[in-house]
């Protein structure tokens, strides 16, 4: 018997796309455009833009529907604020309000003139000072949010703090200390060979940043060779609490570019995109600058450095949506379609974007890649911990009293991160739980940071790695507010492709605005989500949820350890 795999059904509006050329991301970019012009909702518009393309009006007003950016009215002036868990935290999710009153406007919403617009979006990666807006595309962020959004204060923008507890960056050496980058590509392109490449990267077991933590070799392994190959950059780092990405896509993006070369090379594709989320507009300005500059300097071209290497690098925008930084909705969202996790097998290195192999690495994980090369696999598997190795950037949020983005060893104590170089928090504030590794991560009550920063120890007491967020939470924000904020974050993004997430998400938010207590229907809705649900997002909610009910023990209303 034969399984029947995604590719092996009919689908309509994939087949007419493909005959009308894939419009794939050009489609939601042209979406957005017509949507930067109107208040009007999608119906008014999209058909239109669908048209444009010969495809039918469903096929555009999909996209339209499902994309937070495309599917709220824009005024001339759109203001996005960030409502996501560490902007939450730090005014134990205040803010928003205060920000709706001082403008005049609930989030969602667009004034009768037109003139301005509200969104709430989750995350804007300034966990470290928030909370967080967006005033069109500058940023405000602090205390005093509401103040600046009402331009009765300057805006407040400020640098990620950054600092390396190495000794010996593999990740922040250019943004830290001025290493150039291209060192290694032009040499490698030019007289070294993909199998040494591959060889390098097998031996210092880098394993994916993204969240999934999958090893980086046997990913790039499942492709060599296989022509049609694409390498896709995922830059939609949405997990709340992390800006990683961000700050490397910023400071250093040439380096992230080196490594997807490299990564391309090893792969033998000849063809790349890097999406980078749209709450990221500096990152992504700052990918589509070095992205030109590495065509100008023969990094990427008809022809690397002379050699018959082909590199084709292009640079894309997403659309406002958490789900589709899991790789099969990123893949989706690049064909043009709903950001949704899709089943798998097949898996994208065997059926990917547009039915091509398809390799997926996060930023994180690329920007390790030159490094490795570079110094040697078994110099990168020294660090870390046998089984887990390397480095990894782990980011604090704005309650700590040190908040930023510190590279440290993979098994650094977590107890350490929070004391020694996050230095508890500030203003003598109470630690009553860290959130570890996003929404799909879990809680840790303070009694239980004395763990090493590694994706099995931190699995052992029920929380992940993710992309190594740290929020922190005080006395301010009550247990049963933060439960709610949670489901809130589930129902909201939960992408609908599957019934036990889409249902059971918002069915939790019902119950925890209800305040219910733990018992019967707890339970179901836990198992029915944890056990059916499609993909990480619907089966990581309810231990999430349990991890925080542990956190706080009695604190939360009815729910014991
Ligand atoms: Fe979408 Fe949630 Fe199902 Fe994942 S689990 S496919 S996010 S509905």
């Amino acid at each position: 018997m034969v399984p029947v795999g995604r590719a092996d059904r009919f689908d309509a509006f994939r087949a007419l796309a493909d005959r009308r050329g894939r419009p794939g991301d050009r489609l939601v970019e042209a979406l957005d455009e017509v949507r930067k012009e109107t208040a009007n909702s999608p119906e008014a518009w999209a058909p239109a833009v669908a048209g444009g393309f010969g495809l039918p009006a469903a096929a555009a007003l999909g996209p339209a529907r499902y994309y937070a950016d495309l599917d709220v009215p824009h005024g001339r002036r759109h203001v996005r604020v960030c409502e996501a868990t560490a902007c939450f935290a730090a005014q134990a999710g205040r803010h928003l309000t205060d920000v709706e009153h001082q403008l005049g406007l609930p989030a969602g919403t667009v004034s009768p003139d037109g003139e301005t617009s509200l969104q709430a979006v989750r995350c804007l990666g300034y966990c470290y000072a928030g909370p967080a807006a967006l005033d069109r595309e500058s940023v405000c962020a602090g205390p005093t949010l509401a103040d600046q959004l009402a331009r009765r204060e300057p805006p407040r923008a400020p640098e990620i703090p950054v600092a390396d507890d190495t000794g010996d960056p593999v990740l922040l050496g250019g943004a830290l200390a001025g290493e150039p980058p291209w060192q290694v590509w032009p040499r490698m392109v030019t007289v070294g060979s993909p199998d040494e490449v591959q060889l390098q990267v097998a031996a210092s077991g880098l394993r994916g940043r993204g969240g999934a933590g999958f090893r980086v070799a046997a990913k790039w392994e499942a492709v060599a060779g296989v022509s049609g190959t694409v390498v896709v950059v995922n830059g939609d780092e949405g997990d709340p609490g992390s800006y990683a990405d961000r700050l490397l896509m910023e400071a250093d993006p040439e380096r992230v570019l080196e490594g997807l070369a490299l990564a391309c090379f090893a792969c033998g594709a000849r063809r790349a995109v890097v999406l980078v989320r749209s709450e990221y507009p500096r990152a992504l300005a700052r990918m589509r600058e070095a992205v030109g500059q590495a065509y100008a300097d023969g990094h990427f071209g008809p022809s690397v450095h002379g050699t018959d290497t082909v590199l084709d690098v292009e640079v894309v925008e997403g659309a406002g949506s958490y789900v589709a930084g899991e790789e099969t909705a990123l893949i989706a969202s690049l064909e043009g379609d709903r950001g949704c996790a899709r089943p798998r097998p097949p898996y994208p290195t065997e059926r990917g974007l547009w039915d091509a192999p398809t390799v997926v690495n996060n930023v994180e994980t690329l920007a390790a890649v030159p490094w490795i090369v570079s110094r040697g696999g078994e110099a990168y598997a020294r660090r870390g911990t046998l089984n887990e190795t390397g480095t990894k950037l782990v980011c604090l949020s704005e309650r700590f009293a040190r908040p930023g983005a510190y590279e440290v060893e993979v098994g650094t104590s977590l107890l350490r991160i929070v004391t020694e170089l996050g230095g508890g928090l500030k203003d003598g504030c109470e630690l009553t739980a860290v959130q570890v590794g996003g929404p799909l991560g879990g809680f840790l009550a303070p009694g239980a940071l004395d763990v090493p920063l590694t994706t099995a120890d931190l699995a052992a007491r029920g929380a992940a790695l993710g992309h190594a967020g740290l929020v922190a939470f005080d006395q301010s924000a009550a247990p049963q507010e933060v439960l709610r904020h949670i489901w809130q974050f589930a129902a909201a993004e939960s992408c609908g492709a599957c019934s036990p997430c889409r249902v059971g998400s918002r069915r939790g938010l019902d119950l925890a605005s209800a305040g219910t207590p733990p018992g019967p229907e707890w339970e179901r809705l836990a198992r029915v989500m944890a056990e059916a649900s499609l993909c990480a997002f619907g089966r990581r909610i309810p231990p999430a949820v349990r991890s925080l009910a542990r956190a706080y023990g009695g604190r939360l209303a009815g729910w014991g350890p």
